[in-house]
């Protein structure tokens, strides 16, 4: 998509710190990092959010997970991370190309889900 801030990183019309990159998959860092480790995990292809995920891109988010904690250990987090993937106006998505967030650093992370 041709208006798509993530599809313009990617064909590097947008300059982003590039942590990997695959036929089907771009990593890089947060512009506005949350913790030491701050990067996303995005499809090559554009999906605006997982709603929108289909049975062919099965293996594309099977890849996307796999990934995820060799990369994070490649960044620096040796003992754990969190992983989230904001979804439409609830889930407070931003930018409506599907990405995953990868966030982690030395320090636990503030607990994000309340009960009661
Ligand atoms: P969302 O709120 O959609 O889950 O997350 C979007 C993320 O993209 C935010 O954490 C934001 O900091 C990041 N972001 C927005 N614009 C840019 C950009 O131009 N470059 C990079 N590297 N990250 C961006
Ligand atoms: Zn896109």
């Amino acid at each position: 998509m041709s208006t798509c801030l993530f599809c313009k990183i990617i064909k590097g019309e947008i300059p982003s710190s590039k942590i990997y990159e695959d036929d089907d998959i771009f990593v890089f860092n947060d512009i506005n990092p949350a913790a030491p480790v701050h990067f996303l995990i995005i499809p090559k292809l554009h999906i605006a959010t997982l709603t929108d995920v289909e049975d062919v891109n099965r293996d594309l988010l099977g890849n996307m997970l796999l990934l995820t904690p060799r990369l994070a250990e490649a960044q620096g987090c040796t003992n754990g991370f969190r992983t989230i993937v904001n979804t439409g106006h609830v889930g407070g998505q931003e930018v409506l190309h599907l990405h995953m967030h990868i966030i982690g650093g030395d320090e636990r992370l503030p607990v994000m889900i309340h009960h009661g």
